[in-house]
């Protein structure tokens, strides 16, 4: 590194920031106008917008990532919530749940200028249940006269009020230090099989794909495993299956059998729990209705998965119903459409009929090959020399900017650091990244590439 003019300790910190795996999740919940959202603004240092409330708005998008302190972490979001048919309590509840269930800890926000009512009470009852870590964020004191608000939240019994004003950043930041004392630094659930138990697998897709069909297929024809395993399945929402000789953990599949039915709303109660079931797995299997043309909806969903870093396959379902014809447009939609995710693995399967319900395994444990690849730095290299000698990057205002070496930082999902005497440009980067995949394949596995440039 010092010969080709980076600073060793730049190219060990490049690498340490790019080498992390999945991130700790961190959930803020609490009633709705308690200042969820614009705290969740200003934990992401407003890097991207959360969309305004309002109501009947879909909001699709609920987790987004954040730094503090030099640690990342991943925050789920679960403002931008109407009451429904449930009535306040119980809305409040499901989607906290959901929230609590996949987060490693959590920041329960009071409005300390309302005090606590009977809902936050409640939410405090499922906190407890939870027993993941929580951080009492009393909000809305702008000023010091709200201090004495805040200590009256003592009585709920979480430990210390943490004074904040979400609106103004006031105490955030000490709020924010008592996440991190408690927050692990990795997902709770360990990624891997040596420790982990069994791999655990979301099963996601919009309403009407054929989720809860799919899994009544793979559950009935195979055995499926009681809830019996030592210290795997203290959570009733997941369940074990048994498929080609292999236990998997079928995440959130209380919410694929239990057909919630909600009024307002419910689309973002469905993105919250597909956001949820994703953060809790190790790979995503994405239920795509075949019969149907391919939907806005249905590439929410893959961009969810792509971008919290999961393994994937995509499962084309309802194939029973396919003519040629429709088979013919099916093919031009998935070039078309789905191109950015053409590394993932794909099976055609019908949950009606069981048709090619065999070829799923295979599929996961491909993409989960990929997502834990790791390529040793010499072969790396050598592919790159190799790579930029035979197609260099485009001179730029009389300069050749070189990739100068590069190395793997992390797995799951892979990623890399490549180190450049000057900007590359995005055409090079993907083409990088179209070699990386021809040369090492990395099928079901999104991969990560970053630059650095030398000073
Ligand atoms: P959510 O429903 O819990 O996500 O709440 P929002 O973040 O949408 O906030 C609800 C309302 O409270 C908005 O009008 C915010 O501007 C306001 N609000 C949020 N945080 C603060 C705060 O720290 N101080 C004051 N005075 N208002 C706040
Ligand atoms: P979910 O909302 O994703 O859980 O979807 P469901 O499993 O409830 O399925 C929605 C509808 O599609 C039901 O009427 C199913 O019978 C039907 N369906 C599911 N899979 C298939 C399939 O492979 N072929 C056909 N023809 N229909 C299916």
């Amino acid at each position: 590194a010092a010969e080709e003019g980076f600073d060793i300790e730049d190219v060990e910190g490049a690498i340490e920031a790019a080498g992390h795996g999945p991130l700790p999740v961190l959930a803020v919940v609490g009633r709705p106008n308690v200042g969820k959202s614009t705290l969740v603004n200003r934990i992401i240092g407003r890097r991207e917008a959360v969309v305004e409330d309002k109501p009947g708005v879909t909001r699709d998008r609920v987790t987004y990532e954040a730094e503090w302190a030099g640690r990342r972490f991943k925050v789920v979001d679960t403002g931008g919530w109407e009451q429904d048919v449930l009535g306040i309590d119980a809305s409040v509840a499901a989607q906290a749940e959901y929230a609590i269930e996949a987060a490693d800890a959590v920041v329960f926000v009071v409005d300390a200028k309302v005090g606590a009512t009977d809902t936050d009470e409640a939410v405090v009852r499922l906190l407890r249940k939870a027993g993941k870590p929580v951080v009492l964020a009393a909000n809305k004191v702008d000023g010091p006269s709200g201090e004495a608000d805040a200590a009256y939240l003592w009585s709920l019994g979480l430990g210390e009020p943490h004074p904040v004003s979400a609106l103004h950043g006031r105490g955030t930041g000490d709020m924010l230090d008592a996440v991190l004392e408690v927050l692990p630094d990795a997902p709770e659930q360990s990624f891997g099989t040596a420790v982990g138990g069994p791999r655990r697998i979301a099963l996601i897709g919009r309403p009407n794909v054929g989720k809860s069909s799919l899994l009544n297929k793979v559950a009935g024809e195979e055995r499926v495993v009681v809830n019996e395993l030592a210290g795997t399945t203290r959570d009733p929402v997941d369940e074990l299956i048994e498929l080609g000789g292999v236990t998997w953990k079928f995440v959130d599949t209380a919410g694929i059998r239990k057909r919630v039915h909600l009024q307002q709303g419910a689309d973002y109660y469905a993105s919250l729990r597909t956001a949820a079931a994703v953060e809790k797995a190790e790979v995503a299997v994405i239920l795509i209705d075949a019969s149907e043309n391919i939907s806005v909806q249905d590439q929410r969903i893959i961009t969810m998965a792509v971008e919290a870093g999961r393994a994937m396959v995509i499962a084309y379902n309802k194939w029973d119903t396919l003519d040629e014809e429709r088979r013919y447009y099916l093919e031009r939609e998935i070039e078309t459409e789905l191109a950015q995710v053409a590394w993932a693995p794909r099976v055609n399967v019908s949950a009606r009929t069981g048709r090619h319900m065999e070829k799923l395994v295979p599929a996961i444990e491909t993409a989960l090959a990929g997502w834990e690849t790791r390529v040793p730095t010499g072969r790396l290299n050598a592919f790159l020399g190799e790579l930029v000698s035979a197609h260099p990057h485009p001179v730029r205002g009389g300069k050749q900017p070189r990739i100068l070496f590069g190395t793997q930082a992390g797995t799951k999902p892979p990623r890399f650091v490549l180190f450049a005497s000057g900007f590359i440009e995005a055409g090079y980067r993907r083409f990088i990244e179209r070699r990386l995949r021809e040369e090492f394949s990395f099928e079901g596995t999104p991969i990560h590439i970053s630059v650095r440039v030398r000073e």
